[in-house]
This record gives C-alpha cells, sequence and structure tokens, in this order.
C-alpha cells in the first residue's frame, strides 16, 4: 500500500525575524518533537483504513492474504475458515502506546466475522502489538542504549532529547531485567581474562558479579560470561562446556590472584594460566606485610620480584627474531625461574611463611605468556589491566543506576553494558532482530512548499 500525508505547518515569525537559533528551537520542538508522534499516528490510520477496506471488501483471498486469520468464535483453538468481514465500530478508548518517537495515540476499528462473528481489530496483528503493552520495543531499545551510557538522571535528559516518551525508573529497570541478552560469540577470541566484583543485592545484601572477556589476536576485548551469585568452580565447568559447544579454543588465561578463580579457572585455555604482572610485586608486598615483614624490606621485595617478571618479548614480527635470540631467551626464563626459586626458598628460611606460599602458588604462572610467545609468536597480554578498567567501568554504571539488583537483573545489565559497548555489531544485530527490522515502511519527503499568509 501507498499513502500519501500532507503536512501543513504553520509559522508564526515576529515582523522583525527570528534569529537562528530561534528557528532551530522552534523546529525541534514542533517538528522534531512533536510531529513524529504525529506522522506515526496519521500512518498508523492509513494503514488501519486500508486493512479493514481489504478485509470487508467482497475481493479474493488473495488481497486479504496474511490478515483476518482468527480463532472461532467461543472455540479456542479452532481456526476459522471464513474471511469474510462486515465492518464494525470504533473502541470507545483509543489506544494509547509510548514510543522512541513519543506518545501515539489511535483509534481501534473493528471488523466482524460473517462466518462465526468474532470481533477483531486487526490493526493490532499488523503492528504486532499484544494487548495491554503500553509501550514499543523500540522504545526499550531506546532506554537500554541510554541507561547502558549514564546514569538514570543522564539518561532521562539524553532520552529526552531524542524525542521518545517519557519512562519510569522502575519500567525501565523492569524491561532491562527481563531482556534476555544474548551471550557475546567467544570466536575470535584467543585469550581471556576474568574478575569479580560486588554489587549491592536486593534487600541491601552483597551480591558478587563474575566476569570473563576474551580478547582476540590484537588484543580487543569483548564480554563473554556474566555470572552473579555462582563459584569460581562452576563457572570453570560452565566455561569449559559453552567453549566445547563453539568449538573455540583459548590459549592463555590472564588472571589477578582472585581466590579460586586460577585454580578452576586455568584449565579452560591450553596454554593455563598467567598471573597479573602487575598485581604479582603488588600482592607479594601485601602478604609479606601478613608476615610482619618491615616496610623497606618489603619495597625491595616488590622490585626484586618485578624485576624477575621484566622479561621483554623481542619486537618485530616472529618470523625475523633469530633462533639465536629465542635461544637467549629461554635461558632468560630459566634464570628468572630459579631466581624466584631461591626467593621462595629465601622467604622460608626467613620464616615469611605467606610469602613463600604464594610465590610458589603462582610459580608455574610467571612466565606462561613468554613460553607462549617462543611456541607460537602470539602475543598474550601480561597484565589483567584492561579487563580491570572494564569492572570499573561496568561498576560505576551499575552504582550510579542507582537500584537494587537480583542476581538475575545484575547479570543482564552487565550484559547490556558489555554487548552496547565492547560488540557494537552484535548489539546492533540483536535490536535489529528483537524489534524485526525488515524496512517494510519507508517514507520520502515529497516535497515541502511555503506561501504567504
Ligand atoms: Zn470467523
Amino acid at each position: 500500500m501507498e499513502m500519501e500525508i500532507a503536512i501543513s505547518l504553520r509559522v508564526s515569525i515576529a515582523e522583525e525575524g527570528a534569529n537562528l537559533n530561534e528557528i532551530c528551537a522552534a523546529v525541534k520542538e514542533q517538528v522534531r518533537g512533536e510531529l513524529p508522534a504525529r506522522v506515526g499516528e496519521i500512518i498508523i490510520e492509513g494503514v488501519q483504513e486500508n486493512v479493514r477496506d481489504r478485509l470487508t471488501r467482497p475481493v479474493g483471498r488473495s488481497a486479504k492474504k496474511g490478515l483476518g486469520g482468527h480463532e472461532c468464535k467461543g472455540e479456542s483453538g479452532v481456526r476459522c475458515r471464513f474471511r469474510t468481514f462486515r465492518r464494525e465500530g470504533f473502541r470507545t478508548e483509543p489506544r494509547r502506546v509510548k514510543t522512541d518517537v513519543g506518545r501515539l495515540e489511535f483509534a481501534v476499528g473493528y471488523v466482524g466475522c460473517c462466518g462465526c462473528g468474532k470481533k477483531l481489530a486487526p490493526i493490532l496483528d499488523v503492528l504486532d502489538l499484544r494487548e495491554r503493552t503500553g509501550h514499543s520495543e523500540s522504545l526499550e531499545a531506546v532506554v537500554s542504549e541510554v541507561v547502558s551510557q549514564t546514569s538514570y538522571q543522564r539518561g532521562e535528559a539524553e532520552r529526552e532529547a531524542r524525542g521518545s516518551a517519557p519512562v519510569a525508573k522502575s519500567s525501565s529497570h523492569r524491561w532491562i531485567a527481563g531482556r534476555g541478552i544474548p551471550d557475546s560469540c567467544p570466536e575470535g577470541s584467543v585469550f581471556a581474562m576474568a574478575d569479580g566484583t560486588g554489587f549491592k543485592k536486593w534487600p541491601g545484601e552483597r551480591g558478587d558479579l563474575r566476569v570473563v572477556i576474551g580478547l582476540n589476536q590484537g588484543g580487543k576485548p569483548r564480554g563473554l560470561w556474566v555470572y552473579a551469585g555462582e563459584s569460581w568452580e562452576s563457572i570453570g565447568q560452565d566455561i569449559r562446556a559453552k567453549l566445547r559447544a563453539s568449538q573455540v579454543q583459548l590459549e592463555l588465561l590472564t588472571v589477578n590472584g582472585e581466590p579460586g578463580l586460577d585454580e578452576h579457572l586455568a584449565g579452560v585455555a591450553a596454554k593455563g594460566s598467567q598471573r597479573c604482572q602487575w598485581h604479582l610485586p603488588r600482592d607479594l608486598s601485601y602478604t609479606l606485610w601478613k608476615d610482619g615483614v618491615g616496610l623497606e624490606e618489603r619495597k625491595q621485595r616488590s622490585t626484586d620480584l618485578a624485576d624477575l617478571l621484566g622479561i621483554e618479548i623481542p619486537a618485530g614480527e616472529y618470523e625475523t627474531v633469530s633462533e639465536e635470540d629465542k635461544e637467549a631467551l629461554r635461558e632468560r626464563v630459566r634464570t628468572s625461574e630459579q631466581e624466584a626459586l631461591n626467593l621462595i626458598a629465601e622467604f622460608e628460611e626467613k620464616g615469611y611463611a605467606k610469602g613463600a606460599t604464594y610465590l610458589q602458588n603462582a610459580f608455574d604462572r610467571l612466565f606462561n605468556h613468554v613460553k607462549l610467545w617462543l611456541e607460537t609468536g602470539v602475543i598474550a597480554p601480561r597484565t589483567t589491566s584492561i579487563l580491570e578498567n572494564m569492572m570499573r567501568e561496568l561498576g560505576r554504571r551499575v552504582k550510579k543506576l542507582g537500584w537494587n539488583w537480583s542476581d538475575e537483573g545484575i547479570v543482564r545489565i552487565a550484559k547490556i553494558i558489555l554487548l552496547r559497548h565492547y560488540d557494537r555489531e552484535a548489539w546492533d544485530s540483536y535490536w535489529r532482530e528483537a524489534l524485526g527490522l525488515r524496512n517494510r515502511c519507508q517514507i520520502q519527503i515529497l516535497s515541502l512548499e511555503w506561501q504567504l499568509v
């Protein structure tokens, strides 16, 4: 079907004229603010008229294709075979829907089946608008988008600037918590990192949010999986199952010293895990403090460890690095590992039990990134800083939303934030799918004319 809409605007301008800002302000308020909703309503009105007309005219079935299907009156589950209808009146109350172009209001017209007598409102089927739904999914898309970026208050301003209908904070959170946002696909991920953070949980408890990200060969991160209220052990099992299902092999997992994480997750990557080289010296200092070691010595030990960890991977293409240089690097790893062992022995001798245990536990995860490079030429991340930035950002946004989340709710909002910020393509395609956008309505501006009155 095709329709032409004539839009006529009255523009009142003071005798001396109006400056550019005043013109833009008026355009923003009426043309960008008010007009879209009115245009939306009138398109719906036109579509409804066309559909009711087709259903009630004595034309062949082909003109009614896909329209007017219904269950027989009073017999649920039985499809009515009639496709002849008569025109009936309008619903007394107009239908109101909040959308991303503002509040729409339209009269709902009925047709009655000549066979079974059932009354239907075909426009609701065409619009794919369920009964009792007060808003469009396109409005949910806008809300998810702004909420993933800013606090609720700033999100409201942003939403208003986009011209969408106002949404109460509780509704926006309910919508988000009800959205089944998909996981990012692990395909293309070569490395992974995992970390956890606390969050304010309903009612006033603290929850544990745990995030696993994947990184591609170039080190670009993407949120893979989000968990709340689950142990690292069950998370490890879940990740292994998901990797198997998607046939993705991770090379290395970079982790900080979070308890339980390394133990249960190292196995998800072929070369196991790499302990974050930034955390190691810092955390060593902390464990030595628990051993009662003084500040000066802690600083020294921390620097010693940082020095022995600081093995640089040669710059340039892997293939162009000579076999001799590679052998020298292998030697350097062996020496550094020996130094680490010496350090452990020294700690034990001096009675620094916690420091010794700490280093012992991390020992076979000190240089896995160097070993991986020596074997494959792949350069893995040596610190978890990229994930820490992501977690900080996530925590900040969740906190700003100012809500007490359930485990399920926090997982969903975290997925939304991660998908929107680190996998824009998947985010866009999720919404294209969810909104059923198939380009079936296109608007072209035919003409705009003016005359002085
Ligand atoms: Zn019928």
